[in-house]
């Protein structure tokens, strides 16, 4: 049986190219099937794959292509990603613009794009190439489309929390799609005349941005093909009712696809 059990594990070795674990060796039985079917990837759109990392941070990737968007919370989220071309970033505030992050990514190859209170508060963080965007304003940086779409808080201040024509959301073309980045704004017209977008990426807490109720207001007017909440942790540390968003969707717009994701950790939930 020893010789056996043996035999079978060279083999096993041989056909799967891994070492089996100490506790699988001793646990698994003969005729366990180690080949499992790929799970299917519910995250990709065409060859463009989303990976949501954390509160307002998402990571793209597409052939041959890194983008971070608001890349925030510690560069280890970063890790098992390659060195970015693309690093996007809304605004100025402490969970978008984070030069702690930064420090820990190679940025030798990535153009940052960002309103121009960004590009003054990262002055002294060098990367491969910087482009200044205002709201309305676009630019092809890598073969990526990038639009700055405008996010503010209603009503329209110029000193509010996220005041009006300084802070940027993104719509961004890759493989011939369109995603867009709400970063920090309340559902303000130009989100919702926003025209055919695959996939959107849409802000929901208090008292910085929307209430879901907001939030589903507003993607119900402008359908993207799927959307995914993001940014939804309060002051406070208690988090939107992302539940709440999917089902009033559910009702006034029931052909956008709702993608609820763990944009937070267990250490992080309270
Ligand atoms: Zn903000
Ligand atoms: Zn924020």
């Amino acid at each position: 049986m020893r010789v056996f059990t043996l035999l079978l594990l060279t083999l096993m070795l041989c056909t799967c190219g891994e070492r089996p674990t100490e506790s699988q060796t001793e646990e698994m039985p003969a005729t366990t099937e180690v080949e499992e079917a790929p799970e299917a990837n519910d995250d990709a759109f065409g060859d463009v794959t989303v990976h949501p990392i954390y509160h307002g941070s998402v990571v793209l990737e597409a052939a041959g292509k890194t983008i971070f968007v608001d890349p925030h919370g510690g560069a280890e989220r970063y890790k098992d990603f390659a060195a970015p071309q693309l690093v996007l970033i809304t605004h100025t505030h402490g969970d978008h613009m984070d030069k702690e992050t930064l420090a820990g990514i190679d940025l030798s190859g990535a153009t940052l794009v960002a309103p121009a209170a960004v590009m003054e508060g990262l002055e002294d963080v060098e990367f491969g190439g910087k482009v200044s965007l205002a709201n309305g304003e676009s630019e092809r940086v890598h073969s990526v489309g990038v639009e700055a779409v405008p996010a503010y808080n209603l009503p329209k201040a110029e000193d509010g929390f996220h005041p009006y024509g300084k802070f940027n959301s993104y719509l961004v073309t890759v493989d011939n799609q369109r995603f867009y980045f709400s970063g920090d704004t309340e559902d303000i017209e130009e989100m919702r005349a926003l025209e055919n977008v695959d996939v959107a990426f849409i802000c929901m807490n208090q008292p910085y941005t929307m209430t879901v109720e907001q939030a589903a207001d507003a993607v119900a007017d402008f359908k993207p093909r799927v959307v995914y909440p993001y940014h939804y942790r309060n002051q406070g540390g208690t988090k939107s009712d992302v539940e709440k968003f999917a089902a009033i969707l559910s009702e006034s717009a029931p052909t956008v696809d709702v993608r609820l994701r763990e944009w937070y950790t267990e250490a992080e939930s309270k």
